[in-house]
């Protein structure tokens, strides 16, 4: 079958919920792809971080073989022997107490919403129903019904209501529009490090470490969303590490499922995971034996191969040159580690068609928000990637004169 063919049919009977570039991939191999003429590409988006630990991993693929042929999935009506390890090394990692296995980010971050309103209950003594989460305007947390209810984008949110309640939100980095929409129903606030679909957004310095403190003053949950900056993905294990910030509950999933598979966990301290008792949340597939061994070698090549390391030096080399650059539709190049934006005016150019100039120029990205390109390849990109990728955005600039 031809690839033309191929994107047909994908066409023809899928859902156009999206609008994929003009190529088809067919093998990735580290910090590269290749389309069916064997043509290679830098990946410079590496699936939002779920490819943080590059295509085909093979420490990561090697684990997923060898489960593979032992024990793929037994629900949770028993134990495995692959899933203590896999939580106990996450919450060794992150510092937290309980972890609680998902499949998707968004079902990780739902969990979240369930342990807070909960806790509210239970803890806080409000009605059931009566609990209000604070979440940021720009936020992105995934695409079910509860989570689009409170995106700030139409687009996510239109045609779907009934939308679900309890949800206020108030200016990504303002500490005071945050301490002024917090009142006796306020259960928890949840928030992204640094907002990732938004554009790469950063928060002012110091707001993280302020709303841990307005979080802890008010008796109020902190969560935090690292499913796309977590795991290394801005120069440090987590992106609240950076001001020594921790979160009473942390979603993580993208790179903690190696590349391979959708692996996502709910952490929390202690009396916040033990809101959930037996019957009252789960999944089929959560934890289940070859996502909880991915995920532990996905853990362990993190930190084996330092990856941590290599996104904050290659990452800080890679944004130092991105900021060189000058081009009259450039408007901002931003970022932390491996997690850089590049924004453009879109009286110039749409951050798309840079996306097509690029894909000439043999490196893969995409657009978010119409303005801003992202430049986030896997964390193994090693020093000579960074001066091709370099190359290759140069290059679709200078395309663009
Ligand atoms: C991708 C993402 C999600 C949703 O993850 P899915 O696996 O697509 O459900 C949630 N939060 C953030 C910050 C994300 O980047």
């Amino acid at each position: 079958m031809s690839f033309a063919k191929v994107m047909e049919l994908e066409d023809r009977y899928g859902a156009s919920n999206y609008a994929p570039l003009d190529i088809t991939l067919v093998r990735g191999e580290g910090c590269h792809v290749y389309d069916e003429q064997g043509r290679s590409y830098l990946d410079l988006m590496s699936a939002y971080s779920a490819l943080s630990h590059g295509h085909a991993h093979p420490r990561i693929v090697a684990a997923a073989c060898d489960q593979l042929h032992k024990l793929s999935v037994c629900s949770r009506a028993f134990y495995c022997g692959t899933l203590g390890p896999f939580l106990a090394r996450a919450c060794e990692l992150t510092g937290m107490d309980k972890a609680l296995p998902m499949n998707s980010g968004a079902e990780a971050v739902e969990t979240a919403l369930k342990a807070a309103r909960k806790w509210a209950m239970l803890e806080r003594g409000m009605a059931d129903g009566e609990a209000q989460i604070i979440v940021m305007e720009g936020n992105f947390h995934g695409r079910t019904i509860s989570i689009i209810s409170f995106s700030s984008e139409n687009a996510y949110r239109r045609g779907f209501a009934p939308l679900t309640d309890g949800f206020v939100s108030v200016p990504y980095g303002d500490i005071d529009a945050l301490r002024q929409a917090i009142n006796p129903r306020t259960a928890a606030v949840l928030l992204e490090p640094i907002q990732g679909e938004a554009g790469i957004r950063l928060p002012p310095p110091g707001w993280l470490a302020q709303v841990r403190e307005l979080c802890t003053q008010k008796k109020i949950l902190m969560l935090v969303d690292e499913i796309q900056t977590g795991l290394g993905r801005t120069g440090d294990l987590l992106a609240c590490d950076h001001e020594q910030v921790k979160p009473d509950g942390l979603m993580l999933g993208k790179a903690l499922g190696g590349g391979l598979l959708p692996v996502s966990l709910f952490l929390a301290r202690k009396d916040l995971m033990d809101v959930f008792t037996p019957g009252d949340h789960g999944s089929t597939f959560g934890g289940n034996p070859l996502a909880a061994r991915v995920g532990l070698e996905a853990l362990n090549v993190l930190m084996e191969e330092h990856l941590i390391d290599r996104a904050r030096q290659h990452g800080a080399l890679l944004l130092a040159g991105l900021k060189s650059l000058r081009h009259p539709a450039l408007r901002d190049v931003r970022g932390r580690g491996l997690f850089i934006g590049m924004e453009f005016d879109p009286a110039q150019v749409s951050a798309r068609h840079f996306c097509q100039l690029l894909q000439k120029e043999g490196a893969l990205s995409k657009d978010t928000h119409g303005t801003v390109v992202r430049i986030c390849p896997p964390l193994t990109l090693s020093e000579e990637e960074v001066g091709q990728a370099q190359g290759c955005i140069e290059r679709a600039l200078a395309a663009l004169r």
